[in-house]
């Protein structure tokens, strides 16, 4: 079972793309089917994230790109989901990433020159979490001060920031003038940047570590987004929007385990070399393919609230980011003895895989205070008038 055999019974679920958009998933697929065999063996990290990155630039320059309109969000879903079903380290094969606060905020020129740039297949990181913790970003500490010329300098530390050596930019929040949380773009080659290097234990893809900031200048009439004090709200939106995308290209990783293991085990029987499979193994591939499968639409009923700017658009990605992530880990786990230790070897992609799951537990908003935001927000529902149907919002 490819990638594609997962998603062919879900079309009907997602009306918003026609026979076009579908060609389209297609040709991406058979677009990742030709360059995922020309990747580096395991072990070297350099060479990895080198190739990621020219996967990247090779599928921008040969036209896969997200369509525009509202439902190309869903495209995405869907398009994280194939690209995660070869490797979770290709999150960032398609697609703005967290570009997107960029395009979304930016003032239009600085908006269209990033456009090109990403379109082109460059990316930018995202510097949100310092060390007093990222589930607290009301707490940040990384200063802008303005100076005499106007210009804004931006001091502090920042932690955990994946893509720190590949992202041409990072969109970094910070402390305003006016004591509110700005998000600022700043220029990846500033002199006043200082990179840590830490190796990460799984998602080593992209360099992981530590970026501090030693009073790096920027015009706010060009760096800023939105509005200054404008951050957080900045940050919601785009989570709400990126976090579908997050839990798709996970289950789309436990679905390409769920089909290796499957096959495996196919082949075995026909070999001889299985006698029978047994049955807990027929009940494991069953359940794991439903909670896959149920979990993926849930991204996508996530993604649509968040295209239509429904106002539970937010918490929907919250969950689902962390049951979606949720799934896909248990999923694999569940899975991966049915092969036995041959999978434990390092550099296997069910080894792999485990681990690059491990780092979505944190990435992009850890599991338990996602999970405590949403029951927050479902009883304050429960204790108030009650929450607008997303009928009534999409109209
Ligand atoms: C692979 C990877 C990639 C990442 N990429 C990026 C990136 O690109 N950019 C970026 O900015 N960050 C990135 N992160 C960081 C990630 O966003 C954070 O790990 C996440 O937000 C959680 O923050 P934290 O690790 O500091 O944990 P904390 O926020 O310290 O949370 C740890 C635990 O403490 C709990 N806790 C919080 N407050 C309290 C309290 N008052 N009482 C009791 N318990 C509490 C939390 O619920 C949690 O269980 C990445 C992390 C990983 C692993």
């Amino acid at each position: 079972m490819n990638a594609l055999d997962w998603l062919e019974p879900l079309r009907s679920s997602v009306p918003e793309l026609g026979t076009t958009a579908w060609r389209r998933l297609e040709r991406f697929d058979a677009a990742l089917g030709e360059l995922y065999p020309t990747a580096p063996a395991p072990g070297d990290g350099v060479a990895w994230s080198a190739w990621l990155r020219e996967a990247r630039r090779v599928l921008a320059a040969r036209g896969h790109r997200v369509p525009g309109g509202p439902a190309g969000i869903l495209w995405q879903v869907l398009a994280q989901f194939l690209a995660g079903a070869r490797d979770l380290d290709l999150r960032d094969c398609i697609g703005p990433g967290h570009g997107a606060m960029v395009l979304a905020h930016a003032r239009a020129a600085t908006a269209e020159a990033w456009d090109q740039r990403l379109k082109a297949g460059e990316l930018i990181g995202i510097a949100a979490t310092e060390r007093h913790g990222g589930s607290r970003i009301r707490e940040i500490t990384t200063r802008a001060v303005r100076a005499d010329d106007g210009f804004w300098r931006l001091s502090g530390e920042k932690c955990w920031v994946s893509r720190l050596v590949e992202a041409a930019a990072f969109v970094v929040f910070v402390r305003g003038p006016n004591e509110h949380i700005s998000a600022v773009v700043v220029d990846a080659d500033d002199p006043n940047l200082e990179r840590e290097v830490v190796e990460p234990a799984g998602l080593g893809g992209w360099t992981w570590g530590v970026l501090r900031l030693h009073e790096v200048c920027v015009d706010p009439g060009l760096a800023l987004l939105g509005q200054p004090g404008g951050g957080l709200g900045i940050f919601h939106q785009h989570f709400a929007r990126f976090r579908p995308l997050v839990a798709a290209t996970a289950l789309g990783t436990a679905a390409g385990v769920h089909s290796l293991v499957t096959g495996t085990l196919a082949e075995r029987r026909r070999a001889g070399r299985l006698p029978r499979i047994r049955d807990n193994a027929s009940i494991i591939i069953g359940r794991t393919h439903a909670e896959i499968t149920a979990a993926l639409l849930e991204a996508l009923a996530a993604a649509r609230l968040a295209a239509a700017g429904h106002p539970d658009a937010g918490m929907f990605a919250r969950l689902e980011k962390a049951a979606g992530v949720d799934t896909a880990v248990r999923a694999v786990h569940d899975l991966a003895p049915l092969v036995g230790a041959v999978g434990f070897q390092r550099g296997h992609r069910i080894a792999k895989a485990r681990t690059d799951l491990a780092g979505l537990l944190y990435a992009d908003g850890i599991h338990d205070s996602l999970y405590r935001a949403g029951g927050i927000s479902l009883l304050a529902g429960a204790s108030g008038p009650g929450r607008p149907s997303a009928l009534a919002a999409a109209a």
